[in-house]
């Protein structure tokens, strides 16, 4: 039995077989070649098994995630169906004598040259991508190496791999799999984040893990505690019968919450908090109702933005419509786009920055791109009169982007009123408070909006200076550091002051220990993962917030974070 140690990123206790993701190596000796007759017909073969491939993936991922993710793959196989893109091959082969890998690579350099000479065009740009995909496809098709892809998974499966990102998981294969475990990322990372709405224990940041695992070994991820995952590598005798009842219990208590998801949401003392769901998709919010949601604290709008192709209004409007009618009137939520940093939109072909979370990230990106803001904010405003949504703008530092946001808002509204459609010219419009200037100027921006939420992933990563999804630094990344609590008791106070609510919906209004100081700190709204809701709300219930205001009081006031954790696990 091998034990790993990593971090948290959704809660669990969970047993299955393990997967292990590895990107292919697709190297091989391109002297070995044979007569081109052979190395063609090799290469036809190839192009079979990868359109064989790409047809089930087309068909698995139009009926698991909709028509949209399959189009991505059906624009792959068109390019297998093209004769002249074989026929560049054959010439390469007859010319050049070279195996079929020799050719399927030269070819794919001829068109990255010609394609990035024209980069900047969103278009060409996803081209080439698909192109890639569909290239190393080939190669690995003609290497015999099989497809290892998260879309197909062995039943119970634990996913182990390097790094995970977003775009992955969008066409993981949610029946089988049972949790994942990466030897890089952050908690906060957004395949974090995703892991939890999806309620998938998942460890990240778990170094070693690649080396230790093989295909199915029995794999158990111990993830009960936030501050500290375990990873047991084929556990055996003792420790397996513990896990085992360990995870019995686990379930049992999860159920026993989730019968209290109903009840009210009130301290001892008679203040009512508001718990809401994060979502990032409307099977989330399926997911959150049944945990008990009745509110979204923030809607992610970008993972509609992952699959490949940008969303147009109409198909924007439906899916927020929808949304606002699932929660029947209960308040939404809904994030405009915030892409850049580790979301990479691949549609948009952005330029690769040096500091990507310091770049064209969030509200800069949309008032730098006008016209996919605007979109996006018909399609709210429109979805608006199906229920309560509120718009709210991530990134924000200064009080010339809120107004530049609300402008363009009402001229979202006004070019609605050209048009037949129903829509709200002015829902709420709020601010994430995620910037260290947005919480300097938090009394200000309070003044201007209709509500603040606090999103302490980005804020912990830009008040600390450390990358939240970096492994390496993740010991710096202190959500529960004196001076995340200082900024938070700010924005409480500055929010209270101009009579507007502020919310935290980041990853630390689920973390139990932090629940007291942040409702003594004046948060009034906690927006947490689905699955973390019956505990959240079972947790504020036995909390009095005169004593809460006492513990934040004291918390804030000390000097590190381990004397912060230490003072918090004592009066818990
Ligand atoms: C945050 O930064 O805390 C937040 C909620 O937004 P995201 O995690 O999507 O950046
Ligand atoms: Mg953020």
């Amino acid at each position: 039995m091998k034990t790993l140690a990593g971090l948290t990123a959704s809660p669990g206790i969970v047993a299955g077989r393990a997967c292990v993701f590895r990107l292919p190596d697709l190297s091989c000796d391109p002297a070995l070649f044979k007569p081109p007759a052979e190395e063609k017909n090799r290469l036809d073969k190839a192009f079979s098994s990868s359109k064989a491939e790409l047809e089930k993936i087309k068909n698995t991922s139009s009926a698991s995630l909709g028509e949209e993710y399959g189009h991505i793959f059906r624009a792959q196989m068109t390019i297998l169906e093209d004769d002249d893109f074989r026929a560049e091959m054959y010439d390469r082969i007859d010319q050049g004598s070279c195996r079929a890998e020799t050719a399927v690579d030269a070819v794919y350099k001829t068109y990255e040259g010609l394609f990035s000479g024209m980069d900047e065009d969103s278009y060409n740009a996803q081209r080439l991508a698909d192109l890639s995909d569909v290239c190393k496809r080939v190669q690995r098709n003609l290497l015999g190496i099989e497809e290892h892809s998260l879309s197909s998974l062995p039943p119970e499966s634990i996913v182990a791999a390097v790094e995970l990102f977003p775009s992955d998981t969008v066409l993981m294969d949610k029946k089988n799999i049972r949790g994942f475990v990466t030897e890089k990322g952050g908690l906060t990372s957004h395949v974090a984040i995703l892991a939890k709405s999806l309620s998938l224990p998942a460890a990240v940041g778990t170094a070693g893990i690649m080396n230790q695992v093989e295909e199915n070994d029995d794999v158990v991820l111990d993830l009960r505690d936030f501050e500290k995952a375990l990873v047991y590598v084929n556990p055996a005798g003792e420790k397996k019968a513990e896990l085992e009842k360990a995870a019995d219990q686990y379930r049992r208590r999860q159920e026993e919450l989730f019968r209290m998801k109903d009840l009210e949401c009130v301290t001892v003392d008679g203040k009512k908090i508001v718990v809401s769901a994060n979502i990032g998709s409307i099977g989330d919010l399926v997911n959150a109702v049944e945990f008990g949601a009745k509110s979204v604290g923030l809607f992610r709008t970008e993972f509609l933005f992952l699959g490949g192709n940008l969303p147009d209004e109409e198909e924007q409007y439906r899916v927020y419509a929808e949304a606002a009618k699932k929660l029947n009137g209960g308040m939404l939520i809904i994030r405009t786009l915030d892409i850049g940093g580790d979301k990479e939109v691949k549609a948009l072909a952005l330029q690769k920055e040096k500091n990507p979370f310091l770049g064209l990230r969030g509200i800069r990106l949309c008032l730098k791109y006008e016209d996919l803001f605007l979109t996006q904010l018909r399609a709210l405003l429109r979805a608006a009169v199906h229920g309560d949504i509120r718009i709210m703008f991530p990134m924000i530092s200064s009080l010339t982007e809120f107004r530049r946001a609300k402008e363009l808002a009402a001229k979202a509204a006004a070019e609605l009123a050209g048009r037949a459609v129903p829509y709200r010219p002015d829902p709420p419009l709020g601010v994430m408070i995620e910037t260290p200037a947005a919480v300097l100027l938090a009394d200000e921006l309070s003044g201007e909006a209709a509500f603040v939420s606090m999103g302490t992933n980005d804020l912990t990563q830009y008040m600390l200076c450390v990358d939240r999804d970096n492994g390496e630094v993740s010991s710096y990344y202190q959500t529960l550091s004196p001076a995340l609590l200082r900024a938070v008791g700010m924005t409480g106070a500055a929010a209270e002051k101009n009579g507007i609510w502020a919310g935290v919906c980041g990853e630390l209004a689920g973390n139990p220990l932090a629940l007291p100081v942040l409702v003594g700190l004046g948060v009034e709204e906690l927006s947490v993962a689905p699955q973390l809701i019956p505990q959240t709300v079972a947790r504020i219930r036995s909390l009095s917030r005169a004593a809460c205001r006492e513990t934040a009081k004291k918390a804030a006031s000390l000097s590190t974070e381990d004397e912060v954790k230490a003072y918090l696990a004592s009066v818990q």
